[in-house]
């Protein structure tokens, strides 16, 4: 494939234009939200300006059109994901709820006490705490994947970890916080061999690379519009049609029901059955653009270019001296997480001044507490690849580390001198 045009692609962020503290923008947060392209921006306002209406329920032709429209974009997110029909596709408000949606009901319907869920040391909060209620509230039990101390999954922990109790699997694709790409289609078939199921959370994955749920037998995978270049709010639950078929449903209201009497409520089939009350009908529409722009650009491009970003920004930053590299997994998605430790400046004052120059990148636990913990760290301050960003964002950032380095360690000396007696 041919080599992606960043400084093209980056034109049609007009965000992308605009100045922080006067200088230009380096957005390298991407892990946290993507940045949204004209077409998606367009497509969202032309939906509000000329197609809204609510869905389902009009016979005029406005609601027929925002119906069509909303569900025009299920068969998007379908294909997208090759799942075996749109209605497997439910729409949330991001991979949090898409979890939250399993753990509450799969999880309610499912797990008994004794019950085992695995999840991993790289999880994001989302993909913890939710499961730590169900457990709480049916006695189930969380079993933990450790990594190794490049941050990848010990694999042959995990085999050790499966049993005829484990109920569940669920992991994430990439990790948000180091960038490790987890075998996910093996991790997978080991739950399968187990008789357990597994639930992919690919919100860092969509937009890097090419999603096949059926090649990765996965139960149920969730992702985010907004990590994906499209608008927040709007999320996706991809489920097997026999598991949200037996599942008992999420919330109750309008449109997910068949029949409601105040004796009995029948509910609808798949899948409005999950999708209660009106939903964000133009983030479905956004999303739906965001896929098809970056299905015109070709995901397997986007990973390239984005590989070339990474292997110059870890060769960058790891040449700069007291910077130590979190996470060196053999395969990486577009994440570079690091502490400074010589001289040692924290990860908030790397991240303000950072600021300062118009650089944007992200500092704290990136909701992986239990995995910091792990790292024997607080804090990283984590750099992330879009398809926008260039070689030239990577040394404006490695530039502006060296010197935000030198300068703490001149006043360390300085300090030093002063100190000398006589
Ligand atoms: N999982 C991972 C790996 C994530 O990075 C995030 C977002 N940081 C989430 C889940 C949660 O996504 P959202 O906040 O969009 O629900």
């Amino acid at each position: 494939h041919a080599i992606l045009d960043a400084y093209a692609v980056r034109a049609q962020f007009p965000i992308l234009r605009s100045k922080a503290h006067g200088r230009p923008l380096v957005y390298l947060d991407s892990a946290a939200s993507t940045q949204q392209p004209e077409a998606v921006i367009a497509a969202v306002g032309d939906y509000h300006r000329q197609h809204h209406a609510n869905i389902h329920r009009g016979v005029y032709q406005l609601s027929q059109t925002a119906t069509r429209m909303y569900e025009d974009a299920r068969l998007t997110v379908a294909r997208f994901l090759n799942a075996a029909e749109p209605a497997e596709c439910l729409f949330t408000r991001g991979a949090t709820e898409s979890i939250n949606l399993v753990a509450s009901t799969w999880g309610a319907a499912n797990l008994k006490p004794g019950d085992e869920i695995i999840l991993s040391t790289l999880e994001h909060h989302s993909n913890i705490v939710p499961w730590q209620m169900v457990a709480h509230a049916t006695g189930a039990r969380i079993k933990v994947i450790p990594i190794d101390d490049a941050g990848e999954i010990l694999l042959d922990e995990y085999r050790r970890l499966l049993s005829p109790r484990t109920r569940l699997v669920a992991v994430n694709q990439v990790s948000n916080a180091l960038g490790t790409v987890n075998p996910v289609s093996e991790i997978i078939a080991e739950a399968h061999a187990a008789g357990a199921l597994a639930l992919i959370d690919g919100a860092q994955w969509v937009a890097h690379g090419v999603t096949d749920v059926q090649a990765l037998d996965a139960d149920f995978y969730v992702f985010s519009g907004h990590k994906l270049y499209g608008p927040t709010g709007i999320g996706v639950l991809y489920g097997k049609r026999h598991l949200l078929d037996a599942m008992p449903p999420y919330q109750g209201g309008g449109d997910m029901i068949e029949r409601v009497t105040f004796e009995e409520t029948t509910y609808a089939p798949l899948p409005s059955k999950y999708e209660a009350g009106t939903p964000n009908i133009a983030g479905a529409v956004g999303l739906a653009a965001a896929i098809a722009w970056v299905e015109s650009l070709g995901l397997a491009r986007i990973g390239a270019h984005e590989q070339t970003l990474l292997r110059h920004a870890t060769e960058r930053l790891s040449a700069i001296h007291g910077l130590e590299i979190k996470g060196t997994a053999r395969r990486k998605s577009g994440v570079v997480s690091w502490v400074l430790v010589d001289p040692p400046i924290a990860t908030l004052d790397v991240g303000a001044q950072l600021d300062l120059r118009g650089i944007c990148i992200r500092t704290g636990h990136h909701c992986c507490q239990p995995l910091m913990d792990r790292l024997g760290v607080a804090s990283t301050a984590r750099a992330s690849l879009g398809v926008y960003n260039t070689l030239e964002d990577i040394d404006r950032l490695a530039g502006a580390v060296a010197d935000i380095v030198d300068h703490a360690r001149q006043k360390t000396r300085a300090t030093v001198a002063n100190l000398e007696p006589g």
